[in-house]
């Protein structure tokens, strides 16, 4: 009998693949994480037909979880760096075939049990239907963003008409003799403005 590692309980046993895998030790460690991961995989469940998209967040949205079917490291949400779709990662991957036959394999070589496998599948069709709601939502988005830019833009408007009147005023009342050239130049050369609010 050869060495067998365990992915599972993280630990390399020299009584045989099979004797491990049926033993309580490995059971019980295995039900603990198929808690852990099909709870997080009904949490993203949970976005497919409301999907949540949030402004990018480099310190929130960078998160990556490990699919234990497949053995590797997956991305949980899609960003382009400026908007994030919470949970698309993972629920991309859910739906691929690839993380399919992991399944299968990860269900048949640990033993599981059967009834929990299709927790951590997506179909292909619950995925289409999560692309077109991301969609819409996207859209509502970027229609938000616009009317929040050409606001801030209306402000910023404003507050300069408002900068040069002040200033006009201010030339008028305070030095309605001098000439402009020379204010500029002054201005302009010490840069120090003229007048402190
Ligand atoms: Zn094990
Ligand atoms: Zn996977």
């Amino acid at each position: 009998m050869g060495a067998y590692y365990c992915a599972i309980c993280n630990q390399t046993t020299f009584c045989g693949k099979k004797k491990h895998i049926f033993g309580k030790n490995h059971q019980s460690r295995l039900r603990v994480v198929l808690l852990k991961f099909t709870e997080k995989v009904k949490e993203a469940r949970r976005t497919l037909k409301k999907p949540q998209v949030e402004k990018f967040d480099c310190t929130q949205h960078k998160q990556k979880f490990w699919c234990y079917c497949c053995g590797l490291e997956v991305e949980r949400n899609v960003t382009d760096d400026n908007m994030t779709v919470m949970y698309g990662g993972l629920l991309e991957h859910m739906a691929t075939r690839e993380h399919r036959n992991g399944t299968y394999k990860f269900w048949w070589d640990n033993k599981a049990d059967p009834k929990l496998r299709d927790r951590v599948l997506i179909t292909e069709e619950e995925t289409e239907r999560f692309k077109a709601e991301v969609a819409k939502v996207l859209e509502c988005f970027v229609e938000k963003e616009d009317e929040y830019i050409k606001q801030q833009a209306d402000v910023i408007r404003a507050q300069e008409k408002h900068r040069q009147e002040v200033f006009q005023c201010l030339l008028e009342v305070c030095f309605p003799k001098m000439q402009w050239p020379w204010l500029v130049f002054f201005y302009v050369r010490r840069k120090i403005p003229l007048f402190s609010s």
